[in-house]
């Protein structure tokens, strides 16, 4: 088993929210609220779990891109949260970020391999005159070819927009992409092209991902390791299979019951889970879940349920699960 790349220790990140006529804080949203994972060298970790769960902001978190509120968050050994700005600057290139929509990172004067191009000359990593070879490289390993550098983003579709947000990424040879739902915006045949370029790109790159969606199906074919979030928490991390044929979590449970099988005669019965999710301003005491949960009983009410080791690299947080 490789090392972990990256390591989330009890994270936590919450907004605060303000009111009233001195606009003080009246309370927080607690968008991440004590995660702890980690992130092995050449592996798919990803994240999952319904909009508002929390898991692009343990994304940008990881990556410094908002301030952490406690918690620990080391890449490859460095604590990137007490490192000075200049240090940081330096690291930059290693880690990057993959948008689901990459159009709206794109100047729509520029042309795009300039756009690409121009984190190699911000972090002073090649010359002006070296820059043209080294995208038109990147170009070729993401599926577009030489004569797409002098077009402009208008010029593109979704699936290719999105080879040039990941051609952005990879120009700088980093050690983590994090791709926040690069998928999600695009059709189901180009969504599988673009799956198939991100694991390709790893066999060739070493590179190690976090992959953050709101659906099992897209990591189900990519990811090494899952972890489900559920309003700013883990409920499960287990490696893929082990989550698919095994899932222990009543969350988990329901979010793979709307995961298509390929085979007509198979169905899974589908759970369908009750109201909304709640509010991270006000989420519910002891389990998190339990206000949607089948399952739920007194005990859920009122103590968290501890993140407990329960074999196999599987973990997860359920009063039910000894
Ligand atoms: Fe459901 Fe209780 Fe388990 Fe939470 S702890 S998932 S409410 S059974």
């Amino acid at each position: 088993m490789s090392e972990p790349i990256v390591e989330v220790k009890n994270l936590k990140k919450y907004f605060p929210i303000t009111g009233g006529l001195l606009n003080r804080t009246i309370g927080h949203v607690k968008a991440v609220d004590d995660i702890s994972l980690s992130i092995r060298a050449g592996e798919t970790f990803g994240l999952v779990g319904e909009s508002g769960s929390g898991k692009s902001t343990v994304g940008r978190t990881i990556l410094r891109l908002t301030d952490k509120t406690s918690g620990e968050v080391l890449f490859k050994g460095i604590d990137l949260h007490t490192l000075p700005p200049k240090e940081l600057r330096k690291l930059r290139p290693q880690m990057q970020l993959i948008f689901q929509d990459p159009y709206s990172s794109l100047n729509p004067r520029v042309r795009v391999g300039d756009a690409i191009g121009e984190a190699l000359l911000d972090h002073g990593i090649l010359q002006k005159g070296e820059v043209r070879d080294r995208v038109e490289e990147v170009l070729a390993a993401c599926g577009l070819s030489s004569y797409h550098y002098d077009r402009f983003p208008h010029e593109f579709s979704g699936g290719q927009r999105q080879r040039i947000g990941i051609a952005r990424a990879l120009v700088l040879d980093p050690a983590l992409i994090i791709a926040d739902e690069p998928v999600s915006a695009l059709d189901v045949s180009i969504q599988a092209q673009i799956i198939n370029l991100f694991r390709g790109l790893q066999e060739s790159q070493g590179l190690t991902y976090l992959f953050i969606s709101h659906d099992l199906s897209v990591v189900e074919h990519l990811c090494t390791r899952i972890g489900v979030m559920y309003l700013g928490s883990m409920m499960e991390t287990a490696p893929r299979d082990e989550l698919f044929r095994n899932p222990l979590h009543p969350y988990t449970k329901a979010l793979l019951s709307a995961v298509p099988i390929p085979i007509p005669k198979l169905k899974r019965d589908r759970i369908v889970l009750k109201g909304d999710i709640p509010s991270p301003a006000n989420p519910p005491s002891g389990c998190k879940f339990h206000t949607r949960c089948p399952f739920a009983t007194e005990i859920c009410k009122a103590e968290i349920p501890q993140f407990r080791h329960v074999g196999s690299d599987h973990y997860v947080a359920c009063h039910l699960v000894n």
